[in-house]
């Protein structure tokens, strides 16, 4: 059991009594008056330092997605802006859900292929009968 000198002299929201070490004022870092500036410094600190920074090129995104190019676009910057992001469990299925769009997207992208070279054959097929 701690003494009231090994403990911080606030109270906690609840008005139980802060069970932190106290520095030479009596309060512990987290209420201690005299420390409030260094506390609001410090969470601004940490705020920026958690956010990842882009590494998709915003540039190459289409301003309105018309063609499977356009999709592709997407994918790829989603893609790049999630890979730096900490491994968890939604990164992982945000992951396995882009691969599932990449497979859709190319898929439809080969049979977009397939039906113009069919398209195409049967042009010049008419085009010799003629
Ligand atoms: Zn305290």
């Amino acid at each position: 059991m701690k003494t009231p000198q090994q403990r911080c002299k606030a109270r906690t929201k609840s008005g139980a009594l802060c069970p932190n070490h106290p520095s030479a004022s009596g309060f512990c870092y987290a209420h201690d008056p005299a420390r409030g500036r260094e506390r609001a410094r410090a969470r601004r600190k940490g705020g920026s330092h958690s956010r990842i920074p882009h590494n998709g090129n915003a540039d190459a995104l289409p301003k309105q997605v018309r063609t499977l190019q356009d999709v592709l676009a997407v994918l790829d910057y989603t893609l790049a802006e999630t890979l730096p992001m900490e491994n968890s469990i939604q990164r992982a299925r945000l992951l396995v859900a882009l691969s599932h769009a990449f497979i859709e997207a190319i898929k439809e992208g080969e049979l977009e292929a397939r039906v113009e070279a069919i398209e195409h054959a049967l042009k010049l097929r008419g085009e010799n009968e003629k």
